[in-house]
């Protein structure tokens, strides 16, 4: 089996890609070998991405009281859980969140609201806050807003979103074991129509839901299919009150292994570690990277806390991993706005060559 991840990565290296053959057999890969699959996930990520990470953030405008009957989900008025009512940010409290994110050294920073979908009037309560969080940030404008029309997709350009997050989460076989109320079509229009609409697309997938390795692999080739820009994974944490509640079957060398299957699938793809990167890689947080991740979340997610930025910061000095976004203010002639140790300094001086900064 070494002697196939090593062949099979050669090829990923010198631009072919994977196939669904060649996907469910890295992901048989089990034992000792497991560690000769992160190694070469980490050639292909350093091969395509470069050395330097992504750090993103989010923040939820609106929470709670979802139509829709996501089976994972804390905000669907289907279930009882800890989400009660529903709560909308501020255009203030938006900002100085997008403040504080551009702090923690994010590079982008996304809007996230609950709700298959926004109505015009929803748009438009947080044009004001896009628009400001664009204007005084150095951050990436990003939205997650659910299913759009093609002129909601052109308005949140307009308003200079150029990332548009919706995640398929997982494959179309499985996904009508985790809802009932959209069909998995709707998602795919939509990530369609904000390409077409100018915006980046950054869709992915939860992991834990019960779905098999066949489902993984085929939403990979479907994202791959979809030409998406950056593929957040997600790791379930079971909310109490969700038909999910009992599903805690996810290891973290398989939370890994999920990494990895799809660094040599979707090779020039952002892999980005969101929810449940705490709960489920425990103290193998820092082997997102070796298992091919690019990016991940910083600070907060929607309705469960992350751990503190600092402690992401000090995890990528330990490793000397640099951060685009110091990277990108560096080329810019930016002071950083967090305190960086001098090992992060001289790196970034190091690899400035690969400054890629998502604000373009
Ligand atoms: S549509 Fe979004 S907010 Fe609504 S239940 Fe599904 S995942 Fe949750």
């Amino acid at each position: 089996m070494s002697e196939f991840i090593s062949d099979l990565a050669k090829d990923v290296l010198s631009g072919k890609c994977g196939s669904r053959e060649q996907g469910l057999a890295l992901a048989s890969v089990g034992g000792e070998e497991i560690y000769d699959l992160f190694y070469w996930a980490n050639k292909i990520r350093l091969r395509f991405m470069g050395p330097a990470v992504h750090a993103c953030s989010i923040v939820a405008g609106k929470v709670g009281e979802c139509n829709q009957d996501c089976t994972f989900c804390s905000q669907s008025g289907h279930y009882r859980t800890h989400i009660t009512g529903q709560t909308f940010l501020d255009t203030e409290a938006v900002v100085a969140a997008a403040k504080e994110s551009a702090a923690n050294g994010a590079t982008c920073y996304g809007l996230v609201n609950s709700g298959l979908g926004p109505s015009d009037a929803e748009i438009e309560l947080f044009a004001e806050a896009l628009l400001r969080t664009g204007r005084e940030t150095t951050l990436g404008v990003c939205a997650s807003l659910g299913v759009l029309t093609e002129p909601q997709a052109r308005r949140l350009h307009e308003l200079g979103v150029q990332r548009y997050n919706h995640n398929l989460q997982t494959s179309r076989r499985f996904f009508p074991n985790i809802c009932a109320t959209h069909r998995y079509d709707d998602r795919i229009e939509t990530v369609r129509l904000c390409k077409r609409a100018g915006m980046k697309s950054c869709c992915g997938g939860l992991f834990g839901m019960g779905e098999g390795w066949e489902d993984r692999v085929e939403l990979a080739l479907q994202l791959r299919e979809l030409d998406v820009d950056i593929v957040p994974v997600n790791f379930l944490i079971p909310i109490p009150g969700t038909p999910l509640e009992g599903n805690a079957n996810l290891t973290t060398l398989e939370c890994l292994k999920i990494l990895a299957v799809y660094r040599f699938l979707l090779p020039s793809a952002t892999i980005k570690v969101c929810g449940g990167r705490e709960v489920h890689l425990r103290d193998l947080q820092s082997w997102m990277f070796f298992a091919g991740a690019s990016g991940f979340l910083i600070g907060n997610y929607l309705t469960t806390c992350g751990r503190s930025a600092a402690q992401d910061l000090q995890m990528l000095s330990d490793l000397q991993i640099p951060l685009a976004s110091r990277l990108a203010a560096q080329a810019a002639g930016h002071q950083p706005a967090a305190a960086e140790t001098s090992t992060t300094k001289a790196l970034h001086d190091q690899v400035a060559r690969y400054v890629q900064t998502d604000k373009a």
